[in-house]
């Protein structure tokens, strides 16, 4: 057991209902002050089968509980999610450095939402009933069996609730297996499932490294869907492990979304929402990292943007008053600045920022914005994941279009403009999962949600979901 911020969390696996250790552990450090806040148990092949047996043994029983009832229980896990709100919120707060202000008033009780809103949308789920020459047909929505969930680090009880909660909805088992940056919060929701009534086996958690425990889970036979959220390189290794069982994927990747501000905008909302690119210390898939400004407005936007970004507090994320906290761990603080350095060595100019925030020292990155990019430049083309953006120019609306699609990846784009007539003909043109016109981050469950491109495969939210999670059957009685 580990005892963080006054919370006690458990360092062992999940599996069965009951805590299970492995030989070796793995030191889990938080990114605000580089302390060891536990040493959690670091699993490999072994525990990843033991937990997909577990899950695989509490199928049977599960599938066949009514819909109701498992709507009751992920309403009761809901519950334990919200009596246990603040517990979550600092725990995830030292894990991974977001913002406790988030945590408290957003995230974790979006966490709760994602479990009442699968719960209610499974209630909502049509049985479809037609007739074929006086043949009956009936669609059900079968659970798949046994589901493996792989989570990033970034925001890792909410990206792994909203494959949770429709995977238990749909009356499927599950085995987790989150980020070994971020291990804490799983194990929490594994005390809240207990105290829930979930039966044993129903929810799983394995701990460790991708290598060891997430390639065994995803290539085992017996797993019938694998959800992941991560980078496109860990794609590739998933989709290959899932190839020979031909597993079903829902693939949720990285981005290089394009935030394009015309020059018929509200100006403030534009560098509002800009600024807001920097949420979670740049961490953030759907990101609008590259800002593509009409021509005859950049020179003031980019004043504006400058006078707005120097208002963001950067410090420790446990204060309520903080805007920007660390980045996630000393790796991948020295990719950020290795994208950085490359940058400017490229000629690229840091209007804002350019480096580590040496006042504070640590894991935290200067908010930071580039111009003077050349558009096949790394600074463009990669996700750096960090508090980075680059400023590009277009003249026509057509430009606009051609830069904000010249990307491998779709997961998202964002558009500031005042003519409802642009918004209608440049979103029908935009390859993204999801579009957002004059605002950012709206996002309703009930929405598909994925990427295009390299940003993904499949779409999750409502029925999406569901269509993911189970087997669709379609029966045919006789007359
Ligand atoms: P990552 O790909 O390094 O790791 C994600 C998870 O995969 C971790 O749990 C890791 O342990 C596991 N993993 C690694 N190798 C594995 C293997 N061979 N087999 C099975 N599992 C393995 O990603 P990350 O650095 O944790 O997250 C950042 C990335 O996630 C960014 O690219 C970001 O854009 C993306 N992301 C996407 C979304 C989305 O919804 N599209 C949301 C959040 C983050």
């Amino acid at each position: 057991m580990a005892t963080v911020a006054d919370v006690t969390v458990h360092e062992g696996h999940w599996i069965g209902g009951e805590r299970v250790s492995s030989p070796v552990a793995f030191e889990d450090v938080s990114p605000i002050d580089g302390q060891v806040i536990a040493r959690v148990a670091r699993g490999g092949a072994e525990e990843a089968a033991a937990a997909v047996s577990a899950a695989e043994r509490a199928f049977p029983a599960w599938a066949r509980t009514t819909r109701e009832e498992r709507a009751r229980l992920l309403h009761a896990i809901a519950d334990g999610v919200e009596k246990r709100l603040e517990q979550l919120a600092i725990v995830e707060t030292t894990d991974n450095g977001a913002l406790l202000r988030s945590h408290l008033r957003g995230v974790m009780p979006r966490v709760a939402h994602n479990f009442r809103f699968f719960a209610d949308w499974l209630l909502t789920l049509g049985h479809d009933e037609f007739d074929t020459r006086g043949h009956r047909n009936h669609v059900s929505w079968d659970p798949a069996g046994v589901c493996a969930l792989i989570t990033p680090w970034n925001a890792p009880l909410m990206l792994a609730t909203w494959k949770i909660a429709p995977a238990l909805a749909a009356g499927n088992t599950v085995v987790l297996k989150p980020a070994e940056w971020t291990p804490l919060t799983a194990s929490l929701l594994a005390d809240i499932t207990v105290e829930a009534g979930l039966p044993d086996g129903v929810f799983n958690v394995v701990q460790g490294y991708g290598e060891e425990v997430g390639a065994p889970l995803v290539a085992d036979p017996r797993v019938r869907r694998i959800s992941f959220t991560g980078s496109v390189p860990t794609a590739r290794h998933i989709a290959a492990a899932a190839a020979p069982n031909l597993t079903p994927l829902s693939l949720e990747l990285g981005g290089k979304s394009p935030l394009i501000v015309f020059a018929d905008a509200d100006l403030d909302l534009a560098v509002d929402l800009a600024v807001e690119q920097y949420d979670n210390a740049g961490q953030v898939c759907l990101a609008g990292t590259r800002l593509l400004v009409q021509e005859e407005i950049a020179a003031e936007f980019t004043e504006r943007f400058v006078v707005k970004a120097a208002t963001l507090r950067q410090g420790d994320p446990r204060d309520l008053s903080t805007d920007i906290g660390p980045n996630i761990h000393r790796e991948h603080f020295a990719r950020i600045d290795g994208f950085v350095r490359r940058a400017v060595e490229a000629g690229a100019t840091p209007v804002i920022g350019g480096g580590p925030n040496t006042d504070l020292g640590g894991l935290y990155y200067r908010p930071t914005l580039f111009t003077g990019v050349a558009a096949d430049s790394e600074i463009v083309n990669e996700e750096v994941f960090g508090p980075v953006l680059t400023l590009q120019t277009f003249r026509t609306e057509e430009e606009a279009v051609e830069l904000a699609n010249s990307t491998r990846f779709g997961l998202a784009a964002t558009l500031a403009t005042g003519s409802p007539e642009r918004a209608e003909r440049v979103t029908a043109r935009l390859v993204a999962g999801t579009v957002w016109v004059n605002c950012f981050f709206v996002r309703d469950l009930q929405a598909p949600f994925g990427g295009a491109r390299q940003s993904g495969m499949g779409r999750e939210g409502g029925d999406w979901s569901f269509d993911f999670y189970c087997d669709v059957k379609n029966t045919v009685f006789a007359p």
